[in-house]
């Protein structure tokens, strides 16, 4: 059995990339180290700040607000609420929000719970049984994807948070990374960064990334420490997603090299000061360019992802009238989206 290499008790955690072999309490140690550093090297919070937890209700997440409110504890302009975007994936969803209501009620922690069904009108489950009717050629995660960002950036503004905190973590980042390499998308990959989104505009909460160095076996071991990890995990959508293969993918690759998750990081930090060089995807030019024509949130287009995806699945009302006084380019992209959805409807 391996051995810590500190105190040479049982270790709990072995990182053979590091060559490093941990007992919990140094794993612990090395773990919050990892962290503060991360939050130092990247400035991802200010001395004042409402933080935010995105919670999904998974491990990963929850690790963050356990670590964020205990973090907060020893910081005085910080207050910590925690944010979970109910989208109503039946069987899936009403497990983590127990989960977080439990906790945050235990720990005392203000928590919010936004509902895909207050914010759009219609749960995951519909939207994507609508989707599948009308024959619309995207996959569940796109939907889920759009309009939880959506919904997030939204309802933490109404809260009045300074900044969002993802639970994101290394293995996430560089799954991301790789699957838009796989689809050429570099202006994405700008974003990839530890803050990301257009700080500039008005109504867009910035979003960071605290466990952008933390592996995910390391979250999933500090969520299993502290009671966090109960092992229902796995969205039921997730294994008809790209990431599914390309996680597994990478998970091999490290399993023979130990190191190259790191170094798949490293190369993300490159490309995206190599992108940022030559003004790629900048994120103010990107996601908060323009406010939507209709729903004023911030967007890349003159109609927001959210709004078009409503409007081609039938599930947002416009009225000739409003339509009449969009601008041009936005009206022209409603309309679009309005014939495709009617057209569809209509082969039905
Ligand atoms: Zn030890
Ligand atoms: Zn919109």
């Amino acid at each position: 059995m391996a051995r810590c290499s500190v105190c040479g008790k049982p270790a709990v955690y072995v990182n053979r990339a590091a060559g490093l072999a941990l007992c919990q309490r140094h794993f612990l140690e090395y773990f919050d180290r990892k962290v503060r550093r991360t939050i130092r090297k990247y400035k991802l919070f200010r001395p004042r700040e409402h933080i935010v937890v995105a919670v999904s209700g998974g491990k990963d997440s929850m690790a963050l607000l356990h670590y964020l409110h205990n973090l907060a504890k020893r910081v005085p302009g910080w207050r910590v609420t925690a944010l979970l975007v109910d989208e109503g994936i039946r069987g899936y969803r009403e497990y983590t929000v127990k989960r977080l209501v439990d906790y945050a009620e235990e720990h005392g922690i203000e928590y919010h719970i936004a509902r895909f069904k207050d914010y759009v009108g219609y749960t995951l489950d519909e939207i994507v049984r609508r989707g599948r009717e009308l024959g619309l050629p995207y996959l569940p995660c796109t939907y889920c994807g759009v309009l939880r960002r959506y919904i997030m950036n939204r309802a933490a503004r109404e809260i009045g948070a300074t900044v969002i905190a993802t639970g994101h973590n290394l293995d996430d980042i560089v799954q991301t990374f790789l699957m838009n390499i796989l689809g050429n998308d570099w202006a994405k990959i700008v974003r990839l960064g530890p803050i990301s989104g257009p700080a500039s505009h008005p109504r867009f909460v910035r979003k960071v990334k605290p466990f952008y160095e933390v592996l995910e076996k390391e979250t999933t071991l500090y969520a299993v420490i502290h009671g966090l990890y109960t092992g229902f995990e796995e969205c039921p959508y997730a294994q008809m997603s790209i990431r599914w293969t390309v996680r597994r993918m990478i998970n091999e690759l490290e399993e023979r090299s130990p190191g190259v998750k790191y170094s798949l990081l490293r190369s993300l930090e490159t490309a995206i000061n190599m992108l940022r060089r030559q003004g790629i995807g900048e994120p103010d030019e990107e996601e908060g360019l323009y406010s939507c024509a209709l729903c004023g949130e911030p967007a890349a287009h003159p109609i927001c992802r959210a709004c078009q995806l409503r409007l081609q699945l039938g599930i947002m009302e416009v009225s000739p009238e409003k339509l009449e006084s969009l601008p041009p380019e936005a009206r022209r992209m409603a309309e679009s989206a309005l014939r495709l959805s009617e057209e569809r409807s209509r082969r039905r």
